[in-house]
């Protein structure tokens, strides 16, 4: 039987599917909402088929349409992409109850790792630190307000089944717990189905680091390194690096094996991620696991030369992973910017619309990932990331240099884009010294603001 895989997904990571698929010689469908119909990945693949409207929970999001897509173009595999259906362990059994393999972990490990509040649990179980907070979801306000209280302000609330950011509150007292606690259980419920929450201390100026995990069917697991991705706007990445500016050889070493511990414990198959916070001493807490591709891998990809995405696919076909943990060497360093339709001054709002013309950098050492195209019209319904530009060079000031050059000739016209706030960041004396944490942009903008101010 010929290979012929499903892509599960839209935007750029379709895009750069498909391209791996091609490289592989294996043939490739593409899914897509109504409001699809002219993206780039419908023109990509071999095959494309629409599953329904243009809201997510009409198409990408419906499980029934993306599984009948597979079955009935003869696909024996799906790959899910990130986002939508990714970590989504109901669609996962289902896939499996087909017969047809699926691009990432088993069901059973995604329903114990990728909820949050569960994970915790297995790190803990498992020696690994996690940060101090709830032995699980918290059952309701009353019980939540206790857990605070013993724990000290501030304090996040988190959904136990978010991601991307959204489902998460900071909390500095008792009079603010209750609000938010009913606030934040809603905001879950809407976007994730799932309104239950977990508590965690809120770790102050912390770096986010993650570790990049690769396994295959016969035990083998090894890591990537890391990436450090502390520049987010609302606690969502903006801009990640590799390697950390703040990891020396012994901590690079000691949250390596820790990821790598974790995930053997829990027999482990495919792409994965650890996430970590690291704090301003070099205590690190693991926060949860991604169980799928991340859009930031690509920078790993260029400093270990390993492509991720056809490594997935080979696993998910059962071959063992391509190479070992002493194979693997940091080759320079890399940056990814996102880029994103919005308004980074006015609250980061969405700005869909046509892109009338658009001049993409180019150069040695510059990788752009994207689904866009001139006469591109960005729908509304989805995430507002639209490109992302990563760059590859011997030193981090050199990456940032050439980082600076292709933002600089990267145009999009006819939309708001991101382009040249980030083009600002690469030019703060903070980050090109490397010393940024989560909360540098809410800072980056209330300066900016004043500015505009006088
Ligand atoms: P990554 O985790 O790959 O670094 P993001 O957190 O930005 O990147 O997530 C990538 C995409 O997946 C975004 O479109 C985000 O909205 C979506 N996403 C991530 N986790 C979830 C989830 N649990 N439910 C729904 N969407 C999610
Ligand atoms: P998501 O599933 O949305 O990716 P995460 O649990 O990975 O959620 O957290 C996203 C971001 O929120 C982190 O990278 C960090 O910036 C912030 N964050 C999460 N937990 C904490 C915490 N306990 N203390 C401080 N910041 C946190
Ligand atoms: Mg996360």
């Amino acid at each position: 039987m010929k290979n012929k895989i499903l892509i599960a997904n839209r935007g750029e990571i379709a895009v750069r599917v498909i391209r791996a698929c091609k490289e592989l010689g294996i043939e490739t469908v593409a899914v897509y909402s109504e409001a699809d119909e002219t993206s780039l990945h419908v023109k990509l693949a071999d095959e494309a088929i629409c599953i329904g409207g243009a809201r997510s929970k009409e198409s990408y999001l419906n499980m029934n349409s993306v599984l009948s897509a597979a079955i009935s173009t003869g696909c024996n595999a799906i790959h899910p992409g990130y986002g939508f259906l990714s970590e989504n362990a109901q669609f996962v059994e289902m896939v499996e109850r087909c017969n047809i393999t699926f691009i990432g972990p088993s069901s059973k490990t995604i329903a114990a790792i990728g909820d949050k509040a569960s994970a915790r649990a297995i790190a803990k179980a498992n020696g690994v630190p996690i940060v101090e907070g709830s032995d699980g979801i918290v059952e309701n306000a009353q019980e939540g307000l206790k857990i605070a209280k013993k724990i000290g302000y501030p304090v996040m609330m988190k959904a136990s089944s978010g991601g991307g950011g959204r489902g998460i509150s900071i909390v500095r007292s008792d009079e603010e717990f209750l609000n938010a606690f009913e606030r934040t259980s809603l905001e879950a419920e809407t976007s994730f189905g799932d309104k239950s929450l977990y508590i965690e201390k809120f770790i102050e100026s912390p770096r986010h680091i993650e570790i990049q995990i690769m396994a295959d069917h016969k035990g083998n697991v090894v890591h990537l390194f890391e990436r450090d991705c502390s520049m987010q706007r609302r606690n969502q990445k903006m801009i990640e690096e590799t390697p950390s500016p703040i990891l020396n050889e012994l901590l690079r070493r000691k949250i390596g094996a820790a990821a790598v511990k974790l995930a053997k414990a829990i027999n482990y198959v495919n792409a994965g991620t650890m996430e970590f916070l690291v704090d301003p001493k070099g205590n690190f807490y693991f926060i949860e696991m991604n169980t799928r591709i991340q859009v930031e891998h690509p920078i790993t990809e260029m400093i270990t030369g390993v492509d991720l995405v056809k490594e997935q696919i080979k696993v998910g076909y059962g071959k063992e992973l391509s190479f070992k943990q002493h194979n693997l060497k940091i080759n320079g360093h890399a940056i990814e910017c996102r880029i994103n339709a919005e308004h980074a001054m006015k609250g980061f709002i969405p700005t869909p619309g046509k892109i009338t013309n658009i001049l993409f950098p180019g150069g040695m050492g510059v990788r752009l990932d994207t689904h866009i195209y001139p006469g591109y019209e960005i729908p509304p319904f989805y995430d507002s990331m639209i490109a992302k530009l990563i760059v590859h060079a011997p030193t981090r000031l050199e990456a940032i240099k050439k980082m600076r050059v292709a933002l600089e000739q990267f145009v999009v016209d006819g939309i708001h884009t991101n382009i040249e706030y980030q083009y600002l960041i690469m030019h703060n004396p903070d980050f090109i010294k490397g010393q940024y944490d989560t909360g540098f942009i809410a800072r980056f903008n209330t300066l900016v603001e004043a500015e505009n101010r006088e």
